[in-house]
């Protein structure tokens, strides 16, 4: 058995329709669809990443510092500040550099095993396409080179593996278009290096393709614009070479395929500084802890604060303040208390954590497109009306994953509540390889013919409140699996 992990960055469940992308509906229908399945915390594409090639989330319920066994992959956000590295802001996990640097003092970047290294110990093959981020295709396998496997990143050579030979592509294939909204060009070539290169050689067990789309156009032109329409539309057609491929000789190699999005996206309806907000407050705020600053602030839609020497009092006011505003949504902190609920429930808690995780209010109102779901956001990049992601509304968080191969059934829905956590175990379970303990999710059995039934689940209702603020956060428990799943929250006052 093989698997091709196809993945459509920040695809809403609601674009794969008839309509918008018939190729990928079919496929969904055809074979297994999981409608409730969701991102993990906080919903950016490179914890998604992390999450994808380990089966955990960043953090677990446990502090390592405790001395107990921990969970979690440790890629806390995109970007994430922690005072332990001593840089002067947050460490950018597309910043080469200082991921270095970050990985001489943390000893591992990413805690936990990935995919890559576990089939590499088996003598299976891990091979990657991405045509996202600089930090996209180094978390897909921190170690391609090392363990001479085949990474191929729009961005060079010196980011793509040497045995994924990118000057040999760029002479077989040109070079890569450059980068548009939408990214059309971009999303066409790397399926052509797809089909016609990384398949043909039959050297992969697995086989990862990363396209940075729709995610691209729904950010900076809108969720449902024509822009991103001709990003599905594209990105459809793609998926249609693939399933040509797949049908005439994919399936008789043992291919199955997985697809997938990282997370979806809600859209942007205005801009808050946070920093500012907490600057006129009369808070020492940041971008990093030193003599004149107190609370460091890693700004974002879905932001962090770390304050100095975790001091609880600091904690507590900075907490008062984030509740008393009009923007602020959920609210998370190490032990809970207060109105804020621990990063324990939403497994984000271990060493690297901040003292608080905050994320700007949404709502379920519609963009001007017709597609619900609204939110403040603090990311000067994204202009009014464009698309956002990296928090815990239901319909941001609700991915797209459909499986299909011989080895699959037919026609099935299952509402049990996965994630991305479930797809590297589920991915080692039809290899027939050890899922290993710091996976956090688990194999879909059921998605496989003669796999039995999917397993029961219940849902629990997280409510936390404070003076005129209330928030309300759902998890789902499912038999066999210890930690749970992430349903989507909001503030309710
Ligand atoms: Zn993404």
């Amino acid at each position: 058995m093989k698997f091709l992990f196809c993945l459509f960055d920040g695809l809403r469940r609601d674009f794969v329709r008839a309509d918008t992308m018939p190729n990928l509906n079919s496929f969904q229908n055809d074979w297994v669809d999981y409608p409730n399945s969701s991102s993990t915390f906080p919903s950016e594409t490179r914890v998604q990443v992390a999450s994808f090639v380990t089966g955990a989330y960043c953090g677990g319920s446990i502090p390592h510092s405790l001395g107990q066994p921990e969970f979690g992959h440790g890629i806390m956000a995109n970007s994430f500040y922690d005072p332990l590295l001593g840089f002067d802001g947050p460490l950018d996990t597309s910043d080469i550099v200082k991921m270095e640097q970050a990985k001489a003092i943390y000893g591992k970047l990413q805690k936990s095993p990935s995919l890559a290294e576990i089939l590499w110990e088996v003598e299976k093959n891990y091979s990657v396409i991405t045509t996202g981020k600089i930090g996209n295709a180094r978390l897909l396998n921190l170690n391609a080179d090392k363990l001479d496997q085949k990474l191929f990143s729009i961005w060079g050579a010196g980011i793509s593996s040497s045995t994924a030979d990118y000057d040999g592509i760029i002479k077989k294939f040109g070079p890569v278009p450059k980068q548009r909204f939408p990214n059309n060009a971009v999303s066409q070539y790397a399926t052509t290096v797809l089909l016609e290169h990384f398949l043909l050689d039959g050297s992969a067990d697995v086989q990862v393709i990363w396209y940075n789309e729709p995610d691209l156009s729904f950010h900076y032109e809108g969720i449902g614009s024509p822009s991103s329409l001709s990003s599905l539309k594209c990105l459809d057609q793609c998926f249609e070479k693939i399933l040509k491929w797949w049908e005439t000789s994919g399936r008789l190699e043992g291919w199955h395929i997985i697809t997938c999005s990282d997370h979806a996206q809600i859209s942007k309806i205005k801009q808050v500084n946070v920093m500012d907000e907490l600057k006129i407050a009369g808070f020492k705020a940041g971008l990093a802890i030193n003599d004149d600053i107190n609370v460091a602030v890693k700004a974002s839609y879905s932001g962090q604060i770390t304050v100095r020497e975790r001091d609880p009092e600091l904690i507590l006011k900075v907490i008062r303040f984030l509740h008393d505003q009009y923007w602020c949504g959920l609210t998370f902190t190490r032990d809970g208390g207060n109105g804020t609920i621990s990063m324990a429930e939403i497994n984000a808690l271990n060493d690297r954590s901040p003292d608080i995780n905050y994320i700007l209010r949404s709502t379920e109102g519609v963009n001007r497109y017709g597609y619900p779901g609204l939110c403040f956001a603090d990311n000067p990049d994204i202009p009014d009306g464009g698309g956002i992601h990296g928090g815990l509304n239901n319909i941001e968080i609700n991915n797209f994953m459909a499986v299909g191969g011989d080895q699959i059934n037919r026609n099935k829905t299952f509402n049990v509540p996965t994630g991305i956590v479930d797809i590297m175990p589920t991915i080692l379970h039809g290899l027939g390889v050890k899922i290993p303990a710091t996976s956090m999710g688990r194999p879909l059995k059921e998605a496989f013919l003669g796999g039995g039934v999917e397993p029961t689940w219940y849902e629990k209702k997280l409510r936390e409140s404070s003076t005129n603020y209330i928030q309300e956060m759902l998890v789902s428990h499912v038999t066999g699996v210890e930690f749970p799943y992430l349903r989507g929250g909001s503030r309710i006052v």
